[in-house]
Order: C-alpha cells, then sequence, then structure tokens
C-alpha cells in the first residue's frame, strides 16, 4: 500500500466552495510528490486535509495502512514546512528546532542528539544560538526544514517552503531540498504553483486545477504526454504554444490547415486524426520545436511556415522570437546564434513528429 492514500476525498468550505473535488492518489514510500496548480485550485487543502489541519468532507485518507481522517495532527506522524516558516521569534534556533520533540516529552540526550544530527545535515551548527530576526530567508527555511526533520516522521509536508525566498536563493535551496531527499531517503509531499519546482523536485506530480486532478505522472510525461490542453499549458515555460486550425485531407495525406498555412501532418498521426478529419482542433507546440531554417540542414518544404517576427528576446545561449502568422502569435526557442530582425518575414521549421492535437471542445489530447 502507498504510505499516503487520498481516496476519492472531497473538501466543501462552507458558502459551499468545493476545493477539493473528489481527490485520489497515493504516494509510495521515499516519493517525492509535487501537488502543482494555479493559485487557488486547492493544492494547500489537499496538503492540510493529510496533515489533518482540515477535515474531509467525504473520502478516506490513509497514512500507511492507517485511515487518519479522524486522527488529530500530532498523531499523523507527519511534519509540515510552511511557507511562513512559522518559527518562535524569542527561542534560539536549537530551541526551535528541539521545541516539538520537547512537547513530546523526548529524553535531553536525545532531543540533543537528533538537533545536532539536523543541523549538520543542514549546515547550522554554527547558528543553533541564534534568534529568527538574526537569520537570512535561506537560513529561516533551513531551520524551518531542521524542526521537521529533528521529527523523524513518516512523511514531510511542504507548503510552499521556497515562495518567500528571492529567485536565486530559491534556485540554491530547491536543490538543497533535492539533496536533502536523496539523503534522507523520506516521502515527501510537496505544493508549489511554481511548475519548475515541480519538474525538477518530483518523482512525480500531481497537477490540479479548479479543485480536480488533470493528471499523476513523472514529469517527463507530463511534459511530452499531457492529458489536456491545460497540463500541456500548465507544465513548460514559454508555454506550449496553440494554434486553432482544421485537419483537411488531400490526395490521401492528412494537414493541418491554420487560415494563413497549411502543414503536413507525420503519417504516424493519421490514426488517431481519422475521426477529426474537416474539425476544427488546437494543435499544440512547444517553442523548442520550431526551428529557424537557417539553421536547418534539410528541412522539408511542407513543414516550413512563414512568419513575421514581432518580438526578439535575447538569453544568452538562446534566443525567444515571438512571431505571427497573422492569426496566431507564438513562440519559438531557437539557438543563441540566431539573429532575427523584427517585421522581418522569417521561415520556421515545425518538428512535426512533436506535435500535439487538442480536441476543441473537450481541450483533451487527441494525440
Ligand atoms: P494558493 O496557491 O493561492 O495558496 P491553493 O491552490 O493552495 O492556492 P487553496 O488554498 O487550497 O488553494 O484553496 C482552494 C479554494 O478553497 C480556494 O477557492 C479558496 O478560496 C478556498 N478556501 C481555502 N480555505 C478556505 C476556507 N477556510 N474557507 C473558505 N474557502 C476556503
Amino acid at each position: 500500500m502507498a504510505q499516503v492514500s487520498l481516496q476519492n476525498v472531497k473538501k466543501i468550505f462552507p458558502g459551499d466552495v468545493v476545493a477539493v473535488d473528489s481527490v485520489s492518489f497515493g504516494v509510495e514510500s521515499k516519493e517525492f510528490m509535487v501537488l502543482v496548480g494555479p493559485s487557488g485550485c486547492g493544492k494547500s487543502t489537499i496538503l492540510r486535509l493529510i496533515a489533518g489541519l482540515e477535515t474531509a468532507s467525504e473520502g478516506n485518507i490513509y497514512i500507511g495502512d492507517r485511515r487518519v481522517n479522524s486522527i488529530p495532527p500530532k498523531d499523523r506522524d507527519i511534519a509540515m514546512v510552511f511557507q511562513n516558516y512559522a518559527l518562535y521569534p524569542h527561542m534560539t534556533v536549537y530551541g526551535n528546532m528541539a521545541f516539538g520533540l520537547k512537547l513530546k516529552k523526548y529524553p535531553p540526550e536525545e532531543i540533543n542528539s537528533r538537533v545536532k544530527e539536523a543541523a549538520a545535515i543542514l549546515g547550522l551548527e554554527r547558528l543553533l544560538n541564534r534568534k529568527p530576526k538574526e537569520l537570512s530567508g535561506g537560513q529561516r527555511q533551513r531551520v524551518a526544514v531542521g524542526r521537521a526533520i529533528v521529527r523523524k516522521p513518516k512523511v514531510f509536508l511542504f507548503d510552499e517552503p521556497l515562495s518567500n525566498l528571492d529567485a536565486k536563493l530559491r534556485v540554491t535551496m530547491r536543490t538543497e531540498l533535492h539533496r536533502l531527499h536523496i539523503r534522507l531517503q523520506c516521502t515527501m509531499i510537496y505544493v508549489t504553483h511554481d511548475q519548475t519546482e515541480a519538474m525538477t523536485l518530483g518523482d512525480r506530480i500531481v497537477v490540479i486545477k479548479d479543485g480536480i486532478i488533470q493528471q499523476v505522472d513523472t514529469p517527463t510525461n507530463v511534459y511530452n504526454k499531457p492529458v489536456n490542453k491545460f497540463v500541456a499549458s500548465f507544465i513548460g515555460a514559454p508555454p506550449m504554444n496553440f494554434l486553432e486550425g482544421r485537419i483537411v485531407s488531400k490526395a490521401g495525406r492528412l494537414y493541418f490547415d491554420e487560415g494563413n498555412f497549411r502543414i503536413k501532418i507525420v503519417e504516424d498521426m493519421y490514426d488517431a486524426l481519422a475521426d477529426h478529419v474537416n474539425v476544427r482542433v488546437m494543435m499544440g507546440v512547444r517553442s523548442e520545436d520550431i526551428y529557424d531554417k537557417l539553421f536547418v540542414s534539410e528541412a522539408p518544404p511542407e513543414n516550413i511556415v512563414t512568419v513575421t517576427c514581432e518580438v526578439v528576446e535575447h538569453l544568452g545561449s538562446e534566443v525567444y522570437i515571438h512571431m505571427s502568422t497573422g492569426k496566431h502569435i507564438f513562440i519559438a526557442r531557437v539557438s543563441g546564434d540566431a539573429d532575427p530582425q523584427i517585421n522581418q518575414d522569417i521561415d520556421m521549421v515545425f518538428d512535426m513528429s512533436k506535435i500535439h492535437f487538442f480536441d476543441k471542445a473537450t481541450e483533451t489530447t487527441i494525440i
């Protein structure tokens, strides 16, 4: 059985706010599971339900093989790290880390050895006598993690723990958390609205929208095989480009007709698209799957689209080109050597083997 498992969990807040709707997923032992979705999608509520800080309106929550719905938070064998760290300002780092163990009446030697061990893991040894206000944001964040580690819980819960840090520190702390997971070999459930954090940290990702799970999968699968347009657009930066058009058939071949251009579809996709011929669909293409023709040695003419360059963003190793077909604006991420000029017409090559198609009405993936 999964270490943590939710079965048809629903949370309705007063005023009929359905924050979490029939959510089911399992987190395996030692797995790093990330819950990701836009603001208000219900991810924090799911974490708080696992922690016992909210009560489920329906469904079952298991930690290990124990149904914990009516077990108080302190008896669930979890430790939670909050966004604001929630450190006690009048206590030292040592005091903050030891506090939970003292409450549980652990022997002083045991408390001391656990705090010292956690401080060593997190590089906090020389800060143990400081108060939180004498620490940097990153150090405070480490203390909050330390306070969780000393409890040696079955499951760690993180609620947007990096969101108060500046962009650079967030990246550093993200790597630290990754290392910590490898070192501690424990089950972690992590909430974020940041898809990069989800992709880099998660063994698997739960993508949530409006309280409903969209997809539970590995980062690679969520990126390459999104189940619908929402997941395709939420995961990946810059987001996937979407172009609306019609699938047309001509002389036994299928094309995507955008109105201003027509592009040949690879034969491998014909079967999946059979029911969508002469139907309007959304074509999805990631920015890295569109190339500047100048840098492609052999491009089949039917894969080339002439577009107008509107905005160019130089990022050093790569260039983002915002371009227009006349109907749609989309972004290509090309090599840093490219030097497109604004308002210039350029030929772009679409890698049609990497294209996605979505049903226009339901927004589910066709292929
Ligand atoms: P964020 O990233 O902004 O923290 P979230 O995805 O974590 O968002 P939740 O905090 O879980 O979202 O909230 C989900 C929904 O439930 C939102 O519509 C929110 O307004 C609502 N909600 C959360 N807590 C309560 C509450 N105590 N009473 C009423 N509605 C609530």
